[in-house]
């Protein structure tokens, strides 16, 4: 037992001892009681009377009470609580000073929403990036300092993380990147990082690229043209015939990249909008493509089977250019990685979400589940040994990726090695058109 607890026993003892030796001193017992309670009961109550108003001024270690026993041991309890308090207190304060110094150094503008959106807190960098100032705009709508409709769609979006592409309000010249993440309950944290030498870069390789293809093509029309005249002349001995061929082919070939490229940084040069385009028949197209295809597969004496499916009375607002190179694109791929006498299946359809649908499926070589992913990358081939042996820029599902993703419609790519390979683009219900007097009275079987 503490010397505190032994402190108080002590004075009850001495209480309980004093009441007995004055009751049968005096014969009152009643009244020795009595007295003595009171005495006890008074002092503790002067004890905590004491002890309250020391609490009450925010119990200051200069003027602890005096107090003995019990009491003494709960003011040096509070007095330790309070002194751990203090410490901890100071070491939070500091974490959180360091803590904002950091926040405040980051190179991108950070700003911490409430549950309304408005601003809580802004580092400094926020200021020359959105125009948020870090300390008098707190409690401010942002929404009423950032008035950009990607920024407020941002902001209303209920997605947990989303990011959008913004000019920023201060300099409209600089391009930012704004992420939001939301976190604990209703709190959002946007952060706004200077993406315009990025873009700037961008746009450079693209010019770049655009302008090379574009100057290469007359010398090589004009080289290619030379190699076509004397590939044909049978004058040629055989040893030089067979290397003017292989010339002319590479010539051709090359000249089908630059013209890959030229149609890639047009599409990337348009990007996406809601309404470009006119309604296509598609139904028509793809039954005069399919037509075509097997002309040219009797030709070069191919032997796959092609099978349309196509819902008659859906129809599509695109460039009619752009989706004939898409259907182009997948059918010659399927008809490229599939054996002869493989069966490929191009269906046309509406999804039960309400996009329209091309898909091309094909039971051919497939494609390993690693490259799947790489396949819409610029000039990149899979199974590259067996690839080599087929003609291809590389550049052709870059080209349907793109198509998609101007017209806001997705390129779904499921494969499996040696089972086969089916593309799925899909455009948005908002460019669907179903004519009434065109509906079909047969259903779609699934493929
Ligand atoms: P390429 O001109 O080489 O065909 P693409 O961009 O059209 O270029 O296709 C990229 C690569 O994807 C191809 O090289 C091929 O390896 C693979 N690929 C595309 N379509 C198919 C398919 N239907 N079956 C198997 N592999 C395919």
């Amino acid at each position: 037992m503490n010397t505190a607890w032994s402190v108080e026993f002590s004075r009850l003892l001495i209480t309980l001892v004093s009441t007995v030796i004055f009751g049968l001193v005096s014969g009152y017992w009643t009244v020795s009681v009595v007295i003595h309670s009171c005495l006890y009961i008074g002092w503790n109550v002067i004890q905590l009377r004491s002890f309250e108003r020391w609490i009450r001024n925010g119990a200051p270690s200069s003027s602890a009470p005096d107090a003995s026993g019990i009491w003494e041991l709960i003011v040096q309890h509070i007095y330790r609580s309070q002194k751990s308090n203090k410490d901890r207190k100071k070491h939070l304060s500091k974490l959180a000073s360091h803590y904002h110094a950091v926040m405040s150094a980051l190179p991108d503008a950070t700003v911490v929403l409430n549950e309304n959106l408005e601003i809580e807190w802004a580092n400094k960098t926020s200021q020359d990036l959105l125009g948020v100032k870090p300390n008098s705009d707190v409690g401010h709508k942002l929404s009423n300092i950032v008035r950009d409709g990607a920024m407020l769609a941002l902001l209303d979006s209920r997605d947990v993380k989303d990011e959008v592409e913004i000019p920023s309000p201060v300099d409209q010249l600089k391009t930012l990147m704004v992420t939001k993440i939301q976190y604990g309950e209703d709190k959002t944290l946007l952060t706004a990082r200077d993406i315009s030498q990025r873009i700037a870069l961008q746009k450079l390789r693209k010019a770049f690229i655009a302008n090379a293809s574009h100057e290469l093509r007359t010398p090589l029309t004009v080289i290619s043209g030379y190699l076509e005249m004397l590939d044909g002349d049978e004058e040629l001995p055989p040893s030089m015939s067979k290397i003017v061929n292989n010339a002319h082919v590479q010539a051709l070939r090359m000249d089908q990249i630059l013209n890959d490229l030229l149609i890639l940084s047009k599409l990337e040069e348009k990007g996406y909008s809601e309404d470009r385009g006119d309604t296509v028949d598609v139904p028509v197209m793809l039954k005069s493509l399919v037509s075509d295809f097997q002309k040219t597969k009797t030709k070069a004496k191919g032997t796959h089977e092609i099978k349309l499916t196509v819902q008659d009375d859906l129809l599509v607002k695109v460039v009619e250019a752009e989706f004939y190179s898409l259907c182009q694109n997948l059918l010659s791929n399927a008809v490229k990685y599939s054996p002869e006498g493989a069966v490929i299946k191009v269906c046309w359809s509406l999804s039960d979400d309400g996009n329209a649908c091309l898909k091309v499926v094909d039971n051919g070589e497939g494609i390993a589940r690693e490259h799947l992913s790489r396949l819409t990358e610029r000039f990149f081939r899979a199974n590259v040994n067996r690839t080599r042996k087929v003609n291809g820029t590389g550049l052709g599902l870059s080209i349907v990726k793109h198509i998609m993703e101007n017209y806001g419609g997705y390129l779904d790519i499921q494969s499996e090695l040696t089972i086969g390979s089916t593309f799925t683009a899909c455009f948005p219900g908002y460019r669907t058109q179903v004519i009434e007097s065109k509906k079909t009275q047969q259903a779609i079987p699934p493929l």
